[in-house]
């Protein structure tokens, strides 16, 4: 069985994906991306977290085709690989439909940096323009938001999406996104937040880097 280190990784994180609410039912897809064999492990389409044993994930080449697996893969395989294709800085995606940032995806809007948390994914996070869930078009939409400059891009009237050099990374910048999502949307429930300026987030960015 091919890429059973990165298998056991997908069931695990499939899991925490429900643990910690960021995701419901069999929304949302997980991957990893595993460079020096140019495999991509990727969870099955519509199969409960709960429900995914380790042989159901699917292992996928980097133009798309399954390698091994007798399930079907995420329908949002694009998504997955063109993230892998042009960003060589990451090696694990997450996909989820956590309340507050698909609160805001549904507005159509961005989370600007309300936090200086925001950090995790860069300045802030964009919102990719809406396409339908499994198209070639969305990755497309979501790429063209993302891009080399963010870890976190909203996907309009749909969800949230993160990367990471490692799963554990992209499950941080998922968890924290969220968390700003929701600061976001209280603070604007209350009155209107105090949005942190470019020079500002610079600081920041520039701190975590010896974070
Ligand atoms: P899959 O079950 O096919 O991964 O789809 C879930 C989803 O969130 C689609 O956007
Ligand atoms: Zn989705």
């Amino acid at each position: 069985m091919l890429l059973i280190k990165e298998r056991q990784f997908i069931k695990e994180y499939g899991l925490k994906l429900l643990e910690k609410g960021l995701t419901k039912a069999t929304g949302g897809n997980l991957s990893i991306y595993n460079r020096k064999e140019n495999l991509i492990a990727i969870s099955p389409s519509a199969i409960s977290y709960k429900k995914i044993n380790i042989e159901d994930i699917v292992i996928m080449n980097l133009e798309g085709e399954k390698v091994e697996g007798n399930k079907k893969p995420s329908t949002e395989f694009q998504l997955h690989r063109i993230i892998y294709k042009n960003r060589r800085d990451v090696n694990a995606v997450i996909h989820t439909h956590p309340t507050y940032s698909t609160t805001i995806a549904c507005l159509n809007e961005e989370i600007p940096p309300v936090h200086y948390l925001i950090a995790y994914s860069g300045y802030k996070v964009p919102c990719a323009n809406y396409a339908a869930f499994g198209s070639k078009k969305l990755a497309k939409n979501v790429y063209k938001a993302m891009g080399k400059k963010y870890n976190a891009v909203l996907m309009a009237n749909h969800g949230l999406i993160t990367v990471g050099e490692n799963i554990e990374k992209a499950l941080n910048v998922s968890e924290v996104v969220e968390y700003c999502a929701e600061l976001y949307y209280r603070t604007k429930n209350f009155s209107e937040p105090k949005i942190l300026s470019k020079k500002q987030m610079k600081k920041v960015i520039n701190n975590f880097e010896d974070y």
